[in-house]
């Protein structure tokens, strides 16, 4: 029994703004967007994070690398300027437990992500 909420939408169960699929990679738009652009990119297998990626899955995360650029190009933010990133953890604020990245852009943003002076 997977209750996944990413597995959901994959499997249809679960409504979402689909803007990119292939067969290994689907792509979304976040439902509480951090930024003009902010699209999920994900494996439609469940890998469970960053660090749950194995050997094998080095074709897809290459597979999701890039189609975050061709997602980037297509929301209008290539030349503009994007960050893509992919939060592991709770101290970087994982929150769903299936690999994703996030594509953000279409404004200026901030950075460093902590204040270290
Ligand atoms: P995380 O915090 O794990 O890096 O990112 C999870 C993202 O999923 C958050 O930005 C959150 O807004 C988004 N999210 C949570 N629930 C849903 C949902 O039901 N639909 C969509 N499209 N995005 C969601
Ligand atoms: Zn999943």
């Amino acid at each position: 029994m997977n209750d996944c909420l990413f597995c959901s939408i994959v499997q249809g169960h679960t409504p979402a703004d689909i803007v990119y699929q292939d067969e290994d990679v689907l792509a979304f738009r976040d439902i509480h967007p951090k930024a003009p652009v902010h699209v999920l990119v994900i494996p439609r297998k469940h890998v469970r994070g960053y660090r749950d990626a194995e050997e094998k899955d080095e074709a897809l995360l290459g597979r999701l690398a890039r189609a975050a650029a061709s997602i980037a190009e297509s929301e209008g933010t290539g030349a503009g300027g994007f960050r893509v990133v992919v939060n592991s953890g709770a101290d970087a604020g994982q929150s769903v437990d299936h690999l994703h990245l996030h594509v953000l852009g279409g404004a200026p943003m901030g950075w460093p992500p902590w204040p270290s002076g």
